[in-house]
């Protein structure tokens, strides 16, 4: 039977994402700059991955700079990073898609993240795509607070100036228990607040034994956390975890492969000690899941990786409304703004590997790091870091910067 079309059937369909400029637009982005930054590590380090043959040591770390202006002469730093490999690809994608910028409202950060995510479609959802859009929202979102006169943090809507601070330092697997110890100290007496070592050992015993060492050597007031860096299967993690699950450790990070989500609630469920994991995840889909499942207890997304900025805001509200813990990963000169927005006490982790790439320095003590008191994210790259610059590309008009 034909269909009656003698009148409307269905709605009008409008185009996404509505009219760009209007009555509210403030300012035009007028120019971007795209760097490729390679910065050397003083000392290679290795985790659970280089044990188990599926990585060298990690001696560098690839930035992806986005600096942007606008027509009003309002400035925007944003950075995104990849490890190993990658580099270059991230750089020649940011130098693809950011003339889509040019021209925008930058205030507009949640729809110029949709503009550029279609940009990289065909890519798929999470891997390169999102990480090379997360430099750009940061740069964003460093323009917005900026011209507010904010902090990023207070920007959000802080609730705390100070956030919970622990590192790695010196506690890789290459570590003797003495050097471990040792660094530990030097951490401490620098006013880091928790410690976490690497486990992964191809025998288990041996992680025991530093474990127990280590949480000897510590203070009691002082947590200790683990990390397997994805490399144990579950009956394994089951089982290890339910040795050290009265030894009162912070957490437990990466027992299981990034992507097994009901392996990870399953541990969450049986162990007393919390879960953490999530630093690998490169889409809001993936962080809802592994959230919706229960497969942390501790949600350690990492902004660069994730998409930026605007993505780890969402998974912020779902972590917050499924009650669970935040400890960022990495890139602590970007994710204390992050952590000091969210309703629980949280977590960041020290990395002093970015320390030469930027001008500022963070104010650590009693355990606690400051949020910056620099309007937006509060960096400037610093000369050394001009220097370790790879390939630089200019869109727009860049005023120089
Ligand atoms: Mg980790």
């Amino acid at each position: 039977m034909p269909l009656d079309l003698s009148r409307r059937r269905i709605a009008a369909r409008t185009a996404f994402g509505g009219a760009a400029r209007g009555k509210a637009s403030q300012d035009a982005i007028a120019g971007l700059k795209v760097s490729h930054i390679l910065v050397p590590f003083p000392q290679a380090i290795s985790d659970a991955k280089v044990l188990t043959g599926r990585q060298k040591p990690l001696d560098s770390v690839d930035i992806l700079l986005v600096e942007a202006v606008s027509e009003a002469g309002q400035t925007g730093l944003g950075y995104g990073y990849t490890l190993r490999n990658g580099g270059a690809a991230q750089f020649a994608l940011a130098a693809e898609i950011a003339p889509a910028l040019i021209g925008e409202d930058p205030n507009d950060i949640d729809r110029l993240w949709e503009k550029l995510r279609w940009q990289v479609n065909s890519l798929g959802r999470g891997g390169l795509g999102p990480q090379v859009i997360a430099a750009f929202d940061t740069a964003l979102w460093d323009m917005k607070a900026k011209r507010a006169g904010l902090p990023l943090a207070k920007l959000f809507g802080a609730h705390r100036d100070t956030v919970r601070i622990y590192n790695s330092d010196g506690q890789y697997l290459q570590a003797s228990v003495d050097e471990m110890k040792a660094a530990a100290d030097t951490s401490l007496a620098s006013g880091i607040g928790g410690i976490k070592m690497k486990v992964g050992q191809p025998d288990g015993m041996i992680d025991l034994r530093r474990i127990d060492a280590m949480r000897s050597h510590l203070p009691d007031d002082i947590p200790l956390m683990i990390d397997a860096n994805q490399q144990w299967d579950r009956a394994y993690a089951l089982q290890f975890g339910r040795i050290v699950d009265d030894m009162g450790l912070g957490f437990i990070e990466e027992p299981l492969d990034a992507l097994d989500f009901e392996g990870h609630a399953m541990l969450a469920d049986n162990l007393a000690t919390p879960i953490a994991t999530g630093e690998m995840l490169t889409s809001t889909a993936e962080a809802f899941d592994l959230i919706r499942k229960g497969g942390c207890d501790i949600c350690q997304t990492d902004a660069p990786r994730i998409g930026g900025v605007t993505p780890f805001l969402k998974v912020m509200a779902m972590a917050e409304a499924c009650r669970v813990d935040l400890a960022p990963h990495w890139m602590m000169e970007l994710q204390i703004h992050l952590a000091a927005a969210y309703p629980e006490e949280t977590w960041v982790e020290h990395f002093h590997m970015l320390e030469p790439l930027f001008n500022e320095r963070l104010d650590i003590e009693n355990g606690r790091v400051a949020v910056p008191d620099r309007p937006g994210l509060g960096l400037s790259i610093t000369g050394q870091g001009r220097d370790w610059t790879r390939n630089t590309v200019s869109v727009g008009n860049t005023h120089g910067i």
